[in-house]
């Protein structure tokens, strides 16, 4: 199936940005295991159970994974030790069908019941069929009943509030970028803090800035930044927070997030990861499940039932060519920005504020931002870490702790591999062969292929 295909490319080129993404990776796995493919979705859900032991998601998937090859036995083994931990309708489920191969019919039906009070989406007429003489069969009316439930399980929509920041960075925080604040002040600031005169005008407010780029590049700390400039409130949010996959609230959530911005105007709402929200349009398309979720961010986004006053959207990505094109409508995100690495004078104050508290020489933040060409703000953490790390060593060596000076730091650039790279490697194909409309001329200018 091309949809699944494309899906599946769209969520590994993602992981292979992020591979520590587990929601993503979940989502991969889930993708494979509806297609039919077990085994590869096993290597998946391992891989993420070796970040995130204790997510029960991850844990469920690998038991669907193991039933769907067949191997029981080691399925039992994973979905008992899950439900030893917690409730999860999904695992239940499972060891319904596990319970019912065993010919325990008793034990299935109190498993599968007990499924269906968590949540009632997560019927299944397989067992429907073969339990039915054990309990009443179910009308279609009982089952649209049962829905509700299931809404309420996990965390119920109006009690959702994610934790509310209010940064003390601002634009002077953002070393270089000057071209993106101007865009943000413009786009966004401005309207919000001079509404009247817009409205006056009839000029539209609204929409959101999708900033993009290679990871670890100061997107997130851009968009905290926006927030302190106008001592706004800071609402992150990661896909994690929105994807619920197993209870089907995902869109409560998402309004729920929503809602919490505008009570907490003004306020900067800012989407991380919002290709994969994108990404679980196409992957999920049979199960529907991600579709309602672009509609209502969409819908969310367009103001349709709330007005968005003093809200302002920030969202990121670190691979553009998978975001939903139906994002980028005017009034949406039709702003779209590119982050480059940071450029010298960018480099320099990240390593000013990187060292920031250390015992330091005079450090010749020039010279070492000179060394660092191509390094994201990751990497030049990792160049101060490293220099740090050799001089505690070398402390404990001498006896004699030694100030982090311009060499310790020069020579630590030295053995810290810049990542961005890899993210330039793929981006150089999509800007070269599917820049349509000229989207990614600025990956090119860049890259001084323009
Ligand atoms: P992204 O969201 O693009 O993956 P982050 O915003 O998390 O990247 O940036 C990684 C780190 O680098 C952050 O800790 C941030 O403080 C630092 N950083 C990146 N760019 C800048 C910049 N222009 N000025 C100051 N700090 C920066």
């Amino acid at each position: 199936m091309a949809g699944t295909d494309d899906a599946e490319r769209a969520l590994r080129d993602a992981l292979a940005v992020s591979p520590e993404n587990v929601p993503l990776r979940l989502h991969l796995a889930d993708t494979l295991l509806r297609s039919g493919r077990p085994g590869d979705a096993e290597a998946e859900y391992r891989e993420a159970l070796s970040r995130a032991p204790a997510n029960t998601n991850a844990q469920a998937g690998l038991a669907a994974a193991f039933f769907q090859q067949g191997r029981f036995g080691e399925a039992i083994v994973v979905v008992e030790a899950l439900l030893d931990q917690a409730p999860h309708a999904g695992a239940l489920v499972l060891h319904a069908r596990l319970l019912l191969a065993e010919g325990r019919e008793a034990d299935a039906a109190t498993a599968y019941l007990a499924a269906l009070e968590l949540d009632g989406e997560e019927r299944d007429p397989d067992l429907d069929a073969r339990l039915q003489h054990l309990f009443p069969p179910t009308e279609p009316e009982d089952a649209e009943q049962a829905e509700p439930v299931g809404v309420h399980v996990g965390v119920p929509a109006d009690d959702f509030d994610l934790e509310i920041d209010r940064p003390s960075e601002t634009f002077a925080d953002v070393g270089g970028m000057e071209r993106i604040k101007e865009e943000i002040r413009i786009k966004i600031i401005h309207p919000l803090e001079h509404e009247e005169l817009y409205r006056a005008y009839g000029k539209a407010i609204g929409g959101g800035i999708l900033l993009y780029g290679p990871p670890g590049c100061g997107k997130t700390h851009l968009a905290r930044a926006t927030a302190g400039e106008i001592s706004a409130s800071f609402l992150a949010v990661g896909l994690s927070d929105v994807l619920d996959m197993w209870l089907g609230n995902s869109e409560k959530r998402l309004h729920a997030i929503f809602d919490q911005a505008r009570r907490r105007a003004p306020c900067v709402l800012f989407f991380d990861e919002v290709d994969a929200l994108g990404a679980s349009r196409s992957s999920f398309q049979s199960a529907g499940g991600g579709r309602n979720v672009v509609n209502q961010f969409l819908a969310e986004l367009d103001g349709v039932q709330d007005r968005n006053d003093g809200v302002l959207v920030l969202a990121a990505t670190n691979t553009p060519w998978h975001v939903d094109s139906a994002f980028r409508r005017p009034g949406r995100f039709d702003r779209v920005l590119f982050v480059p690495p940071p450029d010298e004078e960018a480099r320099a104050a990240i390593l000013r504020i990187l060292v920031q508290g250390k015992p330091v020489d005079d450090i010749d933040f020039a010279h070492v931002a000179r060394k660092t060409e191509g390094f994201s703000g990751a990497d030049l953490r990792a160049v101060v870490d490293v220099a740090v790390e050799d001089k505690i060593r070398s402390a404990m060596r001498d006896g004699v702790p030694r100030p982090l000076g311009t060499k310790d730091l020069a020579a630590a650039a030295k053995s810290v591999k810049t990542s961005t790279h890899e993210w330039f490697a793929t981006a150089r194909n999509y800007a070269l062969h599917a820049n349509e409309g000229g989207a990614y001329d600025d990956i090119l200018t860049y890259l001084r292929l323009r």
